[in-house]
């Protein structure tokens, strides 16, 4: 079966030809031949099962939530993207006993709005959400986070499609999370998160205003103004990506329209006109020196496709 036509007619939203600029914070990328809107769990099970019917052999695909953290190197990007960013957000409290609280958010939900949701209500446990973008399923895969705490701190179950179409509920001994990802044991391929479930607290609101002020003053160190992916690498352990980064006199050098920013070297911003490639270039050279003076190895943090 054709992809485009099994999609019309599972009524499953979906744009050709789609720049990826729009959808990525530092407003550059390539074309997306197809990218597909699922908006719910049984349209995720129909968008897997059309995609594998194209051949005999499964053609492949790319996910994204947000999209805050993937850069769209490919000028035209051939395999279809699955985004999570019209995928449900429903959010509610469920209340347990004590001063407990569990918070199930759809993985289309902002992690901002999540924070929004629980400062409103008093809620405390996770206020270092403060300033970091994208959907609640990205930042889960991602294990999203802060020097003080991470998401999968606070996860107490996650739902989760696998790429055969089947749905499970897994728990807090089935996750493995480390710095900055998720494995599922028992999954060795790709998941699909559709629901999160967060153990979080009754707080006061002044100590809820209290705890985002820490994550607040972190912020003012980044450049929040600008278009970014947030950090590029990831830290080595017991370092920090950006300080290796100001030593080996990379803050502030530019590729075209891209540059190490000034305010915190571990960020790369478009300053106009950037292309995918001057900011692979950066990383690139970046990368190369840290290894040549300090004999460090820099991986990304970023998801590149
Ligand atoms: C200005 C700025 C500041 C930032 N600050 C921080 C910070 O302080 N701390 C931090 O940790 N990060 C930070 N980030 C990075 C980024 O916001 C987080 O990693 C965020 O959680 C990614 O969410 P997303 O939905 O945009 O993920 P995407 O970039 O869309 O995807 C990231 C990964 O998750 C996978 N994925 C996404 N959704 C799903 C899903 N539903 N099911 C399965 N897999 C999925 C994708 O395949 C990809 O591998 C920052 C980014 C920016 C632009």
């Amino acid at each position: 079966m054709n992809i485009l036509r099994g999609l019309k007619e599972s009524g499953i939203e979906f744009h050709e030809n789609k720049n990826m600029s729009e959808y990525s914070p530092i407003r550059t990328g390539g074309v997306a031949r197809l990218i597909i809107f699922p908006k719910n769990e049984p349209e995720i099970v129909s968008v897997l099962s059309i995609l594998n019917m194209r051949n005999a052999e499964s053609c492949g695909y790319y996910v994204i939530g947000g999209g805050t953290n993937t850069l769209f190197r490919d000028e035209k990007i051939s395999l279809p993207v699955i985004s999570f960013k019209k995928f449900n957000a429903d959010i509610f409290e469920n209340k347990q006993n004590g001063i407990e609280t569990i918070i199930e958010a759809g993985a289309g939900m902002p992690l901002p709005a999540i924070l929004g949701y629980s400062i409103k209500r008093n809620i405390g446990g996770c206020e270092f959400f403060y300033g970091i973008p994208g959907t609640v399923g990205g930042a889960v895969r991602m294990n999203a986070g802060s020097k003080e705490s991470a998401i999968g701190n606070i996860i107490e179950r996650i739902d989760i499609i696998k790429e055969d179409g089947v749905k499970s509920a897994v728990y807090r001994n089935g996750m493995e999370f480390s710095y900055r990802n998720l494995d599922i044991k028992g999954v060795s391929g790709n998941y699909f998160i559709t629901k999160v479930y967060l153990k979080v607290y009754k707080s006061t609101e002044s100590d809820i205003a209290e705890n985002i002020l820490i994550f607040k003053k972190r912020k003012l160190l980044q450049p929040l103004s600008e278009s970014s992916l947030g950090c590029i690498f990831k830290n080595p352990l017991g370092f920090s990506a950006g300080k290796i980064i100001e030593e080996i006199g990379f803050k502030g050098r530019s590729k075209g329209g891209a540059s190490v920013s000034e305010k915190h070297a571990n960020f790369i911003v478009n300053r106009g006109g950037a292309k995918p490639d001057d900011i692979m270039y950066l990383i690139k050279k970046i990368q190369e020196k840290a290894f040549l003076d300090k004999g460090v190895k820099l991986t990304t943090e970023i998801k590149i496709i």
